[in-house]
């Protein structure tokens, strides 16, 4: 079937990673342009292949290049619905080409090109080959198929728009539902391959977290395929409507996860937040000094004010855990109206990066948008502080409260008072500990094991032992 083509084209090497020492090319990614789009038709030319702009064998080793994949299927039974989930398919088939590597989806795509894939004979044309005949095997409703790549930076400049139209059209579509309004919901395992643990629940209100795929494009996946990755949840029981806690979907969420995860809070980020795999557009997390909630995009270089970058970050709470305080999801997710809802949704939002702020800008509340500072007025937890100061955050009530509450919980002790005042931590903002490792016993012989913690507190209180 691939005889046409000189790699090795199988699932065993979609693990494979293409360092930059042995890479020929870099195609799309941060440091250029691309996008994938799949689209319907019904004037496709089965088996036709394109590559627009520079092959392989003209390209410089080292260098970047930008990168379109078009794809256009035709069959009398393909729905445009299943665009998307097509579309996301990409992804994993494409990884089954021995020298290929692909990450991300939509516009994020970032590949590359191995050394020993070019020096093979490998080209463009055979990857759009290969990525024909692998779609049409996965998906037998495609009846034609054709695959056009663009790497002339005029033409994927002008794909890229026709893409992003694309994704808006369908994004948009999915704004329209609520979670209330329907009786199920979705769930999709594709990533088990990478995250076994890992299910997403997609709902109207909660586009999947790799930002490729919405309630709309499951229910036409679930459809023609029932047994497939992608399957419908009945929501059961509405456990809490601000957490987004439903009973059955705890239930399904266990059973599919193998008992890892069994309960899954959809709009909030503490206590039973959801899963995430890896391939998240952005990441929330939780900024216990300041009781607020940052967020951080997978195109962001730099620091986050934790000090930790994205990838670092990435890496903590992927592979289908459930951290606490951390919560990968969709950009599209940062426009639904449950956003973050039980956390307090933007209200709570005291930093993100320049370029996700404005392009979600008509959904952050219009007397908070001056109010959250980005990379350019807040590097450190320290200059957030101030900027929230300076501007008036709302978040600075809610740490107040907060503080108050926990101050009348506290028996007044004169002896300790001058101890209490010495030892405050000035701010309030520092940790009082960082323990990489440490055991606590508990009762029955069960200890508990602490690893790379971190203690926060309000105030060290030391107390003279009494003899
Ligand atoms: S991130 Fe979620 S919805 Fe997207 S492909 Fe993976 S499991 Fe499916
Ligand atoms: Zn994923």
């Amino acid at each position: 079937m691939f005889e046409d083509i000189p790699v090795d084209v199988s699932p065993m090497h979609e693990g494979e990673r293409i360092r930059a020492a042995n890479m020929f090319v870099e195609l799309a990614g941060p440091k250029s342009m691309g996008a994938e789009l799949i689209q319907v038709a019904d004037d496709v030319e089965d088996g036709d292949l394109q590559v627009v702009g520079p092959e392989l064998s003209d390209m410089t080793e080292g260098e970047i290049y930008p990168l379109g994949i078009s794809v256009k299927i035709q069959g009398e039974k393909l729905e445009k619905e299943l665009e998307g989930v097509i579309e996301r398919r990409i992804h994993e088939l494409s990884n089954y080409v021995k020298g290929f590597m692909h990450l991300n989806q939509r516009d994020q795509i970032w590949c590359r090109v191995s050394k020993e894939a070019k020096e093979a004979g490998f080209k463009l044309v055979d990857f759009a080959r290969a990525l024909s005949i692998l779609l049409k095997e996965d998906f037998p409703l495609i009846e034609k198929i054709s695959v056009t790549i663009f790497t002339d930076e005029s033409e994927v400049e002008s794909f890229l728009e026709t893409a992003k139209a694309a994704y808006d059209y369908r994004d948009s579509r999915a704004r329209e539902l609520s979670d209330e309004d329907v009786d199920v919901f979705y769930g999709c395992t594709m990533c088990q391959s990478f995250a076994p643990s890992h299910v997403c629940v997609v709902t109207p209100d909660r586009t999947a977290l790799c930002g490729a795929i919405n309630w709309f494009d499951c229910r036409a996946a679930a459809k023609m395929d029932p047994e497939g990755p992608i399957f419908e949840i009945e929501k059961g029981d509405v456990l809490d409507s601000t957490k987004g806690e439903y009973s059955n979907v705890n239930t399904i969420v266990a059973e599919k996860s193998q008992g890892e995860t069994d309960r899954v809070f959809l709009h909030s980020l503490f206590e039973y937040p959801h899963t995430s795999c890896g391939c998240f557009e952005a990441v929330a997390f939780y900024i216990p000094e300041l009781d607020g909630i940052g967020i951080v995009s997978r195109d962001f270089r730099g620091e986050t004010p934790l000090g930790i970058p994205f990838s670092t970050m990435a890496g903590q709470c992927s592979g289908g855990k459930q951290v606490e305080g951390f919560v990968g999801l969709s950009l599209e997710y940062m426009r639904s109206p449950k956003f973050l809802q039980a956390d307090g949704a933007y209200e709570r939002i005291i930093w993100l990066p320049k370029e996700i702020k404005e392009s979600v800008k008509e959904y952050i509340p219009g007397e908070l948008y001056d109010k959250i500072p980005t990379e350019e007025e807040a590097e450190s937890i320290k200059d957030i502080k101030k900027f929230l100061r300076v501007n008036e955050h709302p978040i600075r009530e809610r740490l107040k409260q907060s503080k108050e509450s926990i101050e009348t919980e506290v028996e007044p002790d004169s002896d300790i008072s001058q101890l209490e005042e010495d030892y405050e931590i000035e701010d309030n903002d520092a940790p009082v500990a960082y323990l990489p490792q440490m055991s606590v016993p508990g009762s029955d012989g069960v200890r508990i094991i602490l690893k790379n913690a971190k203690v926060y507190a309000e105030k060290v209180i030391i107390k003279k032992e009494q003899k």
